[in-house]
């Protein structure tokens, strides 16, 4: 059967747009994320814990950005911030108060922050926090687990997804590429261990230990399926690259403001040395940054503040027109005020429980071979029998079956995770009970729909 039958049916309008974004942008999108198969819709409004089409069709979204929209979209306050931050004052050449007052809430929030600097989104993030820890080790390379996504630059697009052929031994990755563009010499400049695999993890990291200046990882890792630390994995790590010597970075992207107010450090109790973060601390706004401890981010200060403009050749750089732009940071500002003044963890989480727990429970009844993958309020469903132990099995999944689940999903008016890896998808403040219910029919239909 065409899965895609009832979608195109009711996206007629969408089809034509898709058609009109090719012309100009290349697959009709502006981030490669954003399309699935076999177009994407395109939104003109949103509210609350909806978006709506060019064809007027209305959507519960639990896609919610891909992580940003915490309270979900458009929350008045957060808006009404924005509005009288542009109205006192966008972007100047010097530093703004309200951007001083965010860095002041996040040193405060994240355990491990001492110092911190903002950027406009993940990719900076970790694409500076590198440069910082190979500035204070001297060393050149870096070591991160297959499978983990840690931004769109060219040192962490190494051994994202690949041919399974490719990756070669399991205990000994080979670092892989994603995509064309990338010179093979970044890709010598990474190492790529196995995540959850005490044994190799340790063989690996002790081979290159002279040359490495961090070790970047995502407490949970999102990017491959959802993928849970076992017990114990992380403090191993921890204490080895203390031994080491070697910067642990905390990739808090997707974690960060969302697992608890100081991240997944605050939710398992173990300080990284550096740590990212993005997505939800802005609310929907272009917000994201970086940050240690002092001692590590004091490579950014110039030897001699005096002659700070010379003195800085010789510091590790870090700058951007944009960087703490002040509607962002009012935006942030007030979504955190927001997530702490209305116990929002809690709610999400509760409603995490609903959702994920209550598709499982769908999954059973149809019996379809799937299973959810959760924390907190972000989590995903795979298309696969077995397990998740490990990011290699993801190749197991059934990537094809998802994309007409999500489809058949999105015409009944719920989004889930976007094909074609299945990205993760999230509760919000904004939705409610009756609308988790709503969407366990929809899923179930769905479901129904592509169990053949
Ligand atoms: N790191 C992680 C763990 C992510 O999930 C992402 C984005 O999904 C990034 C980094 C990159 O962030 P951005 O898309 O804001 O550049």
């Amino acid at each position: 059967p065409d899965h895609k039958e009832l979608y195109r049916e009711r996206t007629q309008g969408n089809k034509e747009f898709f058609e009109r974004a090719k012309k100009v942008t290349p697959l009709g999108v502006e981030s490669n994320v954003r399309h699935f198969d076999p177009y994407p819709i395109y939104v003109n409004r949103a509210e609350g814990s909806y978006v709506y089409d060019v064809d007027g069709n209305e959507y519960l979204d639990f896609l919610m950005a891909l992580g940003p929209k915490i309270l979900g979209h458009n929350h008045p306050a957060v808006t009404e911030a924005v509005k009288e931050q542009a109205e006192r004052a966008d972007l100047t050449a010097t530093p703004q108060v309200i951007s001083i007052e965010l860095m002041e809430k996040i040193v405060d929030w994240v355990p491990s922050i001492e110092k911190v600097r903002l950027t406009n989104s993940g990719s900076e993030a970790t694409m500076h926090a590198l440069r910082v820890a190979r500035s204070y080790t001297g060393n050149d390379k870096i070591a991160k687990p297959e499978g983990g996504y840690g931004g769109a630059h060219d040192y962490l697009l190494q051994s994202v997804l690949a041919d399974e052929d490719a990756l070669g031994d399991e205990k000994r990755p080979n670092t892989v590429s994603y995509g064309s563009g990338i010179p093979d010499q970044i890709s010598d400049l990474t190492v790529a261990f196995p995540f959850n695999d005490k044994e190799a993890t340790e063989e690996i990291l002790r081979e290159h230990a002279d040359d490495l200046a961090a070790v970047i990882i995502e407490p949970v890792m999102f990017s491959a399926g959802c993928l849970k630390p076992q017990d114990g994995y992380h403090e191993f790590l921890r204490d080895l690259t203390d031994e080491l010597d070697i910067v642990l970075i905390w990739d808090e992207v997707m974690t960060g403001f969302r697992l608890a107010p100081g991240g997944a450090q605050e939710r398992f109790g173990i300080e990284p040395d550096m740590t990212t973060f993005a997505k939800a601390v802005g609310g929907g706004y272009q917000m994201a940054g970086f940050g240690g401890t002092a001692d590590i981010m004091n490579e950014i200060i110039p030897p001699d503040e005096s002659n700070a403009q010379e003195s800085w050749q010789t510091t590790a750089f870090h700058g951007g027109t944009y960087n703490g732009h002040p509607v962002s940071a009012a935006a942030s500002l007030k979504t955190l005020e927001v997530l702490e003044e209305e116990d929002v963890y809690a709610d999400i989480d509760r409603k995490g429980e609903l959702l994920f727990d209550g598709l499982q429970d769908v999954i059973d009844d149809v019996g379809i071979p799937a299973h959810v993958e959760y924390i907190g309020s972000a989590g995903q469903v795979l298309m696969m029998d077995d397990d998740l132990d490990g990011f290699r099995d993801l190749f197991g999944a059934n990537g094809d079956q998802f994309n007409d689940w999500f489809v058949e999903a999105a015409a009944r008016g719920v989004l889930f995770g976007i094909p074609p890896q299945g990205e993760r998808f999230f509760t919000a403040y904004s939705h409610t009970e009756d609308e988790i219910e709503r969407a366990l029919e929809v899923a179930e239909d769905a479901f129904k729909a592509v169990d053949h």
